[in-house]
């Protein structure tokens, strides 16, 4: 069911699309999260204003909130973001997981407008030398060393 918080939440999360377009940080996409109701943290793409590739508006957002929280996990909270995350993104909600996303515009819609992150979801179905990124495997044995000593690691912490 969709709430009044939730169409509040989402237009916050477009709100910050336009913004962060109008003030030339780069793409128009936003978003925000929210635990307890609240908005904790908001984020828009700023990919070309600060040379990072990987400012999206949910990783900004989702870093935001993390620190915020001083957690390494969303627990109980809720991302709304202006557009269905793209591949990168998705990996990252997983790996901060939220309990739900909302998003306003599609991957088609985006598409529509030259964002189009279909070519990524296809690379993941490719076997590794098929890839258009050459993947090379190198030294394996000696970095599985690495990971023998973090399973025996005492005092790690597990996520
Ligand atoms: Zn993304």
């Amino acid at each position: 069911m969709i709430t009044e918080q939730d169409n509040r939440f989402i237009k916050r999360a477009i709100e910050l699309s336009e913004k962060g377009m109008d003030s030339q940080a780069g793409g128009p996409f936003g978003a925000v999260v929210v635990k307890n109701g609240e908005i904790i943290a908001e984020g828009f793409n700023a990919v070309t204003s600060s040379n990072d590739p990987t400012a999206h508006a949910e990783v900004v957002a989702i870093r935001k909130a993390c620190e915020k929280l001083g957690s390494f996990q969303l627990d109980d909270c809720i991302i709304y973001t202006s557009c269905e995350p793209c591949p990168m993104c998705l990996g990252a909600i997983y790996w901060a997981r939220p309990k739900a996303v909302y998003y306003a515009c599609t991957k088609e819609d985006a598409a529509e407008i030259g964002f189009d992150d279909h070519f990524i979801y296809d690379e993941i179905d490719k076997k590794i030398e098929d890839r258009n990124v050459k993947f090379i495997n190198l030294d394996r044995e000696e970095g599985r060393k690495v990971f023998k000593k973090w399973e025996e690691k005492e005092g790690r912490v597990d996520y």
